[in-house]
């Protein structure tokens, strides 16, 4: 508990948890950032950067750092296994008694890092970074999030809206996260908004990107949203309920219709009638079947169990640290 380590005296560990993809061209700057305002912190502190699966030299790079600074150490996964991955293995890896996930391109201002700090010693176990203006983010990416946010926020029950992945987790928080949680489709910002816990919220601005574009593309972005929905309401399901109690409506209507006209002795108005029900009965069984799928294909990757991520290879872990899967068995004091 972090309130306990302030009555030891013990200076707290503080890791930061950087995911980075394709992050070559800012990669060190953002570490070197970083750096400058951990040292203005009176903690001792870490950094691990997790490279997902970069295909450019962010990994070279984050080497050359961690060679001249021993706190700085990195992980690299097999291939690119998406951010939420990344940043489960950085928690996996992350052995302080506070971790602060923060991403690579600098949108995150590492300028509040005391501010997060600074929450948790008050006694917060999360502290999550709210944005409070999105102004420099792309069209798409802010409709993206709108969505995401209001669906999750609006179904989910849990709020989510203008949430980053920018937050602090209190070591305890953070094994609930891997020991817990044990759901392999994750989207961390709505776990961590799930958990309860005594949270705290600080604001910023979001900065422009850099380097060059988000790493985020259009299918991995409706991928987001489909896991961000499906992890947190099932009531896409009762939506296939009412459609169908709309299809019976519509039935009994156009039923109604005929039996009215065959009583009124008029001939039974016909084919556009059966083609309108035909199709529109069509189409609300194929959303239905489409809605029914993707909760089908949660479940089928749920099963498999197969890990979030698979790792390469690490460096600044001392010894070769094992492989660590979510049902590995791994304990995080292990790497303390
Ligand atoms: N990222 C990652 N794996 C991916 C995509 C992104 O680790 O498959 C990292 C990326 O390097 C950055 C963070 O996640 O540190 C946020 O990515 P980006 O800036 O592209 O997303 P956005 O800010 O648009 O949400
Ligand atoms: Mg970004």
């Amino acid at each position: 508990m972090s309130n306990n380590i302030f009555l030891t005296n013990k200076a707290p560990v503080l890791s930061v948890v950087i995911p980075a993809y394709n992050e070559s061209i800012g990669i060190e700057r953002a570490v070197t950032e970083i750096i400058s305002i951990l040292l203005g912190c009176e903690t001792e502190w870490e950094i691990v950067v997790v490279d997902d699966g970069s295909r450019d030299d962010t990994y070279q790079k984050i080497c050359r750092l961690a060679q001249s600074e021993p706190r700085i150490k990195a992980i690299s996964l097999s291939r690119n296994f998406g951010k939420e991955a990344a940043l489960f293995a950085g928690l996996e890896h992350a052995a302080g008694e506070a971790v602060i996930t923060i991403d690579a391109d600098l949108q995150h201002p590492p300028i509040l890092i005391p501010d997060l700090l600074e929450k948790w010693k008050q006694g917060a176990q999360i502290v999550h970074a709210v944005k409070r203006v999105r102004n420099r983010e792309s069209i798409e990416k802010k409709a993206a999030a709108y969505c995401i946010n209001k669906l999750v926020s609006g179904f989910g029950g849990i709020n989510t809206n203008n949430s980053s992945d920018y937050k602090l987790l209190d070591a305890e928080i953070v094994d609930i996260v891997i020991h817990q949680l044990p759901e392999r489709e994750r989207f961390y910002r709505g776990l961590t908004s799930w958990l309860g816990f005594k949270e705290e919220y600080i604001y910023f601005d979001v900065d422009s990107r850099q380097g060059d574009n988000s790493k985020w593309s259009f299918l991995a972005l409706l991928e987001l949203a489909i896991t961000a929905l499906t992890s947190f309401t099932s009531l896409p399901l009762r939506i296939v309920t009412v459609l169908g109690i709309a299809t019976l409506i519509l039935g009994i209507t156009v039923a109604s219709e005929a039996v009215w006209s065959f009583m009124a002795g008029q001939a039974v108005s016909g084919f556009a009638t059966t083609i309108i029900c035909l199709l529109m009965i069509g189409s609300f069984i194929m959303i239905s079947l489409g809605i029914i799928g993707e909760y089908i294909a949660k479940i089928y990757e749920e099963v498999k169990k197969r890990p979030l991520y698979l790792m390469k290879s690490s460096i600044g872990f001392g010894e070769k640290p094992a492989l660590k899967t979510y049902d590995s068995g791994y304990k995080r004091s292990e790497m303390r």
